[in-house]
């Protein structure tokens, strides 16, 4: 398998390591420095948060807590408060 390091720690070898993707388990590697947790795999680095690619998740998120204020702001209004 070819060596990858980190693109935060560029003198350092991530480790290889199986991933869970939304396609099921892929080859990858992962970044060794703790705190980092840096993850590489075919389409890319990423972080990880719950298991899930962060990049999507946070955007996934994002929308929620929009709606979440939508929704919160027509309830006060609602209640003249
Ligand atoms: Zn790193």
């Amino acid at each position: 398998m070819a060596q990858r390091s980190c693109d935060r720690h560029k003198n350092l070898q991530m480790i290889p390591s199986s991933l869970e993707s939304s396609g099921g388990a892929v080859s990858g590697h992962v970044c060794p420095v703790p705190g980092c947790g840096r993850h590489h795999a075919e389409d890319g680095y990423f972080d990880l948060a719950d298991g899930k690619p962060v990049r999507e998740e946070k955007r996934l998120k994002e929308k929620i807590t929009l709606a979440a204020d939508e929704i919160l702001r027509m309830l006060r209004a609602k209640a003249g408060t």
